[in-house]
């Protein structure tokens, strides 16, 4: 049995902490903030309860592998439901369409709505799933930065049919070669952001991310997203994996080149293992200071942050479900400004996020609860209050433009997060939401690995190290460092 000290208590955390736990390890998680969760944070105001983080919440079966990992049956501590409706999508030239969950349902769909082919669509979301089934297991479920990743039966299939995962074309050059609608190929498009990345640089490999939607689900949990680390947490209590709040690491201690334990604002905790799971950046530069850093992967480009607005509204709306977006009439234009020109488009996408949909105790009666995001460069130096100041007015006129309301007459609560806020709430370096970007072919090797090279013992799970950000991938970043480790 080996002491193992888990740094933060985000969903890699997390998982990584509970894996290592089950395989039978003293497991301690040291977190700075006085609650679990990182990201997944909750806000509540006036009757109104906002998830203030991730909202869309897929491959729910990888936070069920973690009670399954204890013998526990998740439905009695976690539950979710599968939502009917994936997005409702809105341009300006007057298009709306409704994303059935049912594949067969939405090709159907969009073929009307989009003027194209029904076979065509069919296809793209059958060459989708290939992608995803060439390539999940080997991307996501394995460290690439071990020889035999390599060798597995799988890589060699992924290799043998490498032509089919459109790697060195990009997304956007994909979709367009697929439709002729331009905003079909918007829509798809958009799935570049579920990384934070841009559809004009990521590769055309990204175009296997419908298929999260559209084969696994898009879900819902009972009790809204913080509910998944609370019920993750409890886990981890029942099972003797010990929390300490309140208490922020300040070193990672080593010698003769061997983890020795991580000393915290209120002492010091003897380990033989350390597992990060903050943002790498953070890691080496707060607690690390003296080991040479990995500056070019740290130097990686960010994926992008967000500016939110958390408003309660005091109408309901029937046209609108729990995920919407209301596309910008320049796409192109919208990833450079983010990517290129480090500046907030004034013409952002928006994506209005409403859980009392699913659960209407999230909102007072005839109300809703609007989580209201745009893609915006991560920051450096930029004057956010300025930025958040237009961000909401064009937000304010685009909606109540689209939905034929005075939306400012119906707002009367109000938070908001930017850049500066997500990295001093979560240590997210420059406010990335999903640590680096996927805008190069080969982001994906060039993340940091989930061990280190210079200390034995230190292990690395969270979005900004292998296999990147996001939920599901930081689910599984833990189950690669537990895979790493022995059992105890
Ligand atoms: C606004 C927003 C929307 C998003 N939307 C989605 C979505 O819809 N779906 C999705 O799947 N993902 C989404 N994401 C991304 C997702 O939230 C993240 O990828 C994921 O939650 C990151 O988890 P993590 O394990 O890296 O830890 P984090 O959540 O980054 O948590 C790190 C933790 O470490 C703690 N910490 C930092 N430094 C120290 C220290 N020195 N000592 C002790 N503790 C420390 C912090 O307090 C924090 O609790 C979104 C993110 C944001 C911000």
């Amino acid at each position: 049995m080996s002491h193992v000290i888990v740094i933060g208590s985000g969903i890699g955390s997390l998982a990584s902490a509970l894996r290592l736990r089950a395989k039978g390890h003293k497991v301690k998680v040291i977190e700075a903030n006085e609650k679990v969760g990182g990201k997944l944070d909750v806000h509540r105001s006036m009757g109104y309860r906002w998830d203030t983080g991730p909202s869309l919440f897929t491959m729910p079966h990888f936070v069920d592998e973690l009670f399954k990992l204890f013998n526990e049956n998740p439905r009695e501590h976690f539950n979710y439901q599968k939502q009917p409706i994936v997005c409702n999508y809105f341009w300006e030239d007057g298009t709306r369409f409704s994303s059935n969950a049912q594949t067969e349902k939405f090709c159907e769909d969009a073929a009307k709505t989009f003027n194209e082919p029904k076979q065509k669509i069919a296809d793209y979301l059958a060459k989708s799933a290939l992608k995803y089934d060439l390539t999940a297991s080997l991307f996501l479920e394995k460290s690439l930065h071990k020889f035999s990743t390599y060798t597995s039966i799988q890589a060699a299939k992924s290799v043998l049919k490498m032509g089919k995962l459109d790697i060195p074309s990009t997304l956007n050059e994909v979709n367009e070669a697929s439709f002729s609608n331009p905003n079909l190929i918007q829509l798809f498009n958009r799935f570049a952001t579920y990384n934070g990345s841009s559809p004009y640089k990521t590769p055309g490999i990204m175009s296997m991310i419908p298929t999260l939607e559209m084969q696994f689900g898009t879900f819902y949990p009972q009790g809204g997203m913080r509910s998944i680390v609370e019920s993750l947490h409890a886990l981890g209590e029942r099972n003797g994996v010990e929390f300490f709040f309140n208490e922020k690491a300040t070193s990672i201690d080593y010698s003769k080149g061997k983890i020795t334990g991580v000393t915290t604002e209120k002492g010091f905790y003897n380990a033989e293992i350390v597992v990060s799971g903050i943002d790498a950046f953070y890691t080496y530069t707060s607690l690390l200071p003296k080991l040479k850093a990995p500056t070019k992967t740290l130097g990686q480009e960010k994926s992008s942050s967000a500016i939110i607005f958390y408003w309660g509204v005091k109408k309901s709306f029937p046209e609108l479900d729990l995920h919407n977006i209301f596309f910008s009439e320049n796409y192109r234009e919208e990833f450079d400004a983010i990517f290129n020109q480090k500046k907030r488009s004034k013409d952002s996408t928006i994506y209005l996020n409403i859980s009392s949909k699913a659960d209407s105790n999230d909102a007072p009666q005839k109300c809703e609860n609007w989580f209201v995001m745009i893609n915006v460069p991560t920051n450096e130096g930029q004057n956010w209050k300025q930025l958040v100041a237009e961000a909401k007015t064009q937000i304010i006129e685009k909606l109540s433009r689209s939905l034929n309301i005075n939306l400012n007459e119906l707002i009367e609560s109000e938070e908001v997060l930017d850049p500066v806020k997500i990295e001093l709430k979560t240590s997210s370096h420059q406010g990335s939401l999903y640590g680096s970007a996927s805008n190069s072919k080969f982001s994906a090797f060039l993340r940091h690995p989930n061990f280190s090279n210079q200390i034995k013992g230190l292990y690395f799970c969270g979005g900004s190290v292998h296999p990147g950000g996001g939920i599901p991938l930081c689910l599984k970043s833990g189950q690669i460092v537990a895979d790493l480790i022995p059992e105890a």
